[in-house]
């Protein structure tokens, strides 16, 4: 058995986990069509259960005891737990987010097994070799999980999120979780939105256009934002930008900022330094503008510009609005 933590967004199930179930299918189907199932915290809106009908899940083990209306990374993995016991799941596995890195990282805790994070692939069942990013995806690395249950999460964009050619009929259980007091001792307590939104968009945007030092100054983003504007984007910054207070810190991208997974990115004047490359390596598609052919950003961009930002966005921003 594969058991899948999901989870949710506006009453969807959250493209990454989508993600997850897709890569869990192929896993499935390499080991002769093991069954997947899914394990759940909180509300699961009818629009969610009918997508995990369309990926071919089978059961959902649905944990809404109100304990769970708070985030607590430990209550979620005593609800993984539950459902691993209930399903003998061999393969535990969730969306590379930060929540999903939480919880399985307490699941392997208690289960006194390795957890993999950030997997892109797998090479073969027996052994059961993953490979994941590293050292924010400059290396990838082979790791042999000969556990059990064998625990990982899988990074943004490993593979496409796909309905099965077959939908399941996934049929929803109530899951009994028995919570300790430990269990929630670390919870969320309040949710604050960030005042005006500003940049709150910036993880699930599709779109992110980020800006470094080769801005030039505080005045320097207006053509990014338009380009974020006009592509329904959100900007994303380099912690040089945010260190010297050209834009506020919620924008930095990268291993000491937000780390995002966008369709598409347009890193300007932005090095590709390794911290900042740890935040956005997992967008699909790359675009730098750089005036430095041999910029790091620009060596693993899938596209580059190599010219001046302050000529090449502008020029952007016209076409774009002519069209
Ligand atoms: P630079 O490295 O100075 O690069 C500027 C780039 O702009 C160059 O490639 C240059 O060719 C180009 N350029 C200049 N002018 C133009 C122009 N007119 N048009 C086009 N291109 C131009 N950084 C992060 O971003 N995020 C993090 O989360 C982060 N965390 C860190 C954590 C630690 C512990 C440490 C030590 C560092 C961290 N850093 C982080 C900093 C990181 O190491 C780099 O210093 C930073 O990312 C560089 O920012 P930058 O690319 O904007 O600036």
């Amino acid at each position: 058995m594969i058991l899948v933590l999901i989870e949710t967004e506006d009453g969807q199930v959250a493209e990454v986990s989508l993600e997850s179930l897709t890569f869990a299918r192929g896993l499935s189907a390499a080991g002769g069509g093991v069954p997947i199932d899914v394990v759940a915290v909180g509300e699961l809106p009818d629009p969610a259960r009918a997508q995990l009908s369309s990926y071919a899940v089978r059961d959902v083990y649905l944990a809404e005891d109100d304990a769970f209306s708070a985030y607590s990374g430990g209550a979620w993995a005593s609800a993984v737990q539950a459902a691993q016991a209930a399903t003998s799941a061999v393969v535990v596995m969730a969306a590379g987010t930060n929540r999903g890195c939480e919880v399985l990282a307490h699941v392997a805790a208690r289960a006194g097994v390795a957890m993999a994070a950030n997997v892109i692939g797998f090479q073969g069942l027996a052994p059961f070799v993953v490979e994941r990013q590293v050292v924010g995806g400059q290396v990838i690395e082979e790791m042999v999980l000969d556990e059990r249950p064998a625990v990982f999460t899988v990074a943004g964009h490993a593979v496409e999120a796909s309905p099965a050619d077959a939908p399941g009929a996934a049929t929803v259980q109530a899951l009994a979780v028995s919570l300790s007091p430990a269990d929630l001792a670390t919870r969320a307590v309040r949710t604050v939105p960030r005042e005006g939104g500003e940049g709150s968009g910036l993880k699930s945007a599709r779109v992110v256009v980020g800006a470094g030092r080769g801005a030039g100054g505080p005045d320097g983003f207006g053509p990014c934002l338009e380009l974020a504007e006009l592509l329904g984007g959100s900007l994303g910054v380099s912690r040089v930008v945010t260190s010297l207070g050209w834009r506020p810190h919620h924008e930095q991208v990268g291993q000491t900022g937000t780390r995002i997974s966008p369709e598409l990115y347009i890193p300007c004047g932005i090095s590709g330094a390794i911290q900042h490359w740890a935040g956005c390596s997992s967008s699909r598609v790359i675009v730098a503008v750089n005036t430095d052919a041999e910029a790091p950003m620009v060596t693993k961009a899938t596209y580059a510009v190599i010219g001046d930002m302050h000529e090449v966005v502008p020029a952007i921003n016209e076409r774009l609005k002519s069209r």
